[in-house]
């Protein structure tokens, strides 16, 4: 067996964390591939070291002097190599770094810096071998990342290698220029890495023990979630729910290896389980509830409409004319509604509008704000009968008038459309309703 760890940021924020991720990689030998994050926050008026680079960056880029703020990212990791009395000085990289900011080597070498020393300082830390992902994750020149390249070049580094230690978050194109994923994208690497070596698990260390029903800034104390598949993970990764990187995994998908996130603060927790498909029921009929806010919509009404061949196509051209990407279109006989982001829309909402009456001539157009998406994600909701009726009756008991809904064709979620006023009040019934009365 082989498991590929990766500790976020605030799993590496100081010594006393280092000390914690080490107790958990030798707990269990089968530990044997760490992906890290750079030094994350300390507490909440903390800042991280990658947004620490990124500001140093920007007075670097604009020929001011930044001496001040490298040297205050210098001493965050001379305090870690201190706390753990680590052998190890990081003069001549910070003289690299440095040389190289002069040089405007770019915002993504700048950010990149920061798993990169944490990624020595690990290594140093455990003994194991320092992996740069500069060698191994490819980036093509329309800046996406090439998978499938990657995929063998990582497999190909790491044969017969028993330990190592692999900064997250970047690769380089082939020419050597360093380039970042998204913020986050740590958690991608580690998925990488656990697709290339076929690993067993892949174990992601945060500060949260795993997935929860529901937010917990809106939901007084959710409860956890023991296993949820990729595809449920995606509805509500989608709509909110931010634990793991979005695109973390795709990956692992393809190889079918579960994701168990863990809590470096207990790790005693078993945290939740990411898994391609299960037979184990969830607790609840429901798997988890995300939302989010800022949504618009376009009501579009004309007589005969669902006779009319490619009346919705031109509807939704207008949208893609404007580079506005399209989050839901429920429809009935003669109407029908596109959900969009407001702020996506807001600026060119009067273009789509013209064009959709040029396009479609419709007898009616409405835009209406202010409007928030709640997904209720499940793979029990298939076959059970009446969920979105309890949906409903959870609703209205709390005056919640719901605007739209919307199942998708798995049966794997249901979407529903509230005002925005009525976002948390909708979250906290729906959750009542499945997780507290079960009813
Ligand atoms: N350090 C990067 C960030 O703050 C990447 C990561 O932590 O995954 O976004």
């Amino acid at each position: 067996m082989s498991k590929v760890v990766k500790f976020g940021g605030s799993s590496c924020a100081d010594a006393n964390q280092f000390k914690k991720v080490a107790e958990i990689i030798h707990a269990d030998t089968e530990r044997r591939f760490v992906v890290v994050s750079a030094p994350g926050k300390r507490s909440d008026s903390d800042t991280k070291v990658t947004d620490m680079l990124y500001q140093t960056y920007a007075l670097a880029e604009e020929g001011k002097d930044f001496s001040k703020q490298l040297a205050a990212i210098e001493a965050r990791y001379n305090e870690i190599i201190k706390g753990l009395k680590l052998k190890l000085s990081l003069k001549d990289e910070f003289a690299e770094i440095e040389k190289q900011f002069k040089a405007k080597a770019g915002k993504d070498y700048a950010a990149s810096r920061g798993e990169y020393l944490n990624g020595v300082l690990m290594a140093n830390y455990l003994g194991f071998e320092f992996v740069d992902p500069k060698d191994v994750v490819l980036f093509d020149d329309d800046d996406s990342f090439d998978a499938e390249i990657t995929n063998r070049r990582v497999s190909k580094r790491l044969k017969g290698v028993e330990n190592a230690v692999i900064p997250g978050f970047y690769g380089a194109y082939e020419d050597g220029r360093i380039k970042t994923f998204s913020r986050g994208g740590s958690d991608i690497t580690g998925s990488i890495i656990a697709r290339a070596i076929h690993a067993d698990v892949y174990e992601n260390w945060t500060d949260v023990s795993g997935f929860l029903v529901a937010d917990p800034r809106i939901v007084d104390r959710p409860q956890p979630i023991e296993t949820i598949t990729y595809t449920e993970l995606r509805e509500l990764a989608y709509m909110g729910a931010s634990v793991l990187h979005e695109d973390a995994i795709f990956p692992v998908r393809k190889e079918g290896i579960p994701i168990n996130i863990r809590n470096t603060n207990r790790p005693d927790d078993a945290g939740t389980w990411i898994v391609e498909s299960t037979a184990k029921k969830s607790k609840f009929t429901i798997t988890g509830i995300a939302g989010k806010k800022g949504f618009c919509c376009v009501n579009i009404n004309k007589d005969m409409m669902n006779s009319e061949v490619g009346f919705v196509r031109r509807v939704l051209q207008a949208f893609e004319d404007q580079d506005i990407s399209i989050e839901h279109v429920p429809s009935g006989i003669d109407t029908m509604t596109v959900f969009v982001a407001q702020e996506d829309f807001i600026d060119k909402e009067q273009a789509v509008v013209s064009e959709i009456h040029r396009l479609a001539k419709p007898d009616l157009l409405e835009i209406e704000s202010d409007l928030a998406l709640i997904a209720v994600v499940g793979r029990g909701m298939k076959r059970q009968r009446g969920t979105a009726a309890r949906i409903f009756s959870a609703l209205a008991h709390v005056n919640v008038n719901c605007r739209m809904i919307d199942q998708g064709s798995s049966e794997l979620n249901i979407i529903i459309g509230v005002e925005s006023k009525d976002f948390e009040k909708a979250i906290k019934a729906i959750y009542d309703i499945f997780v507290m009365t079960q009813l």
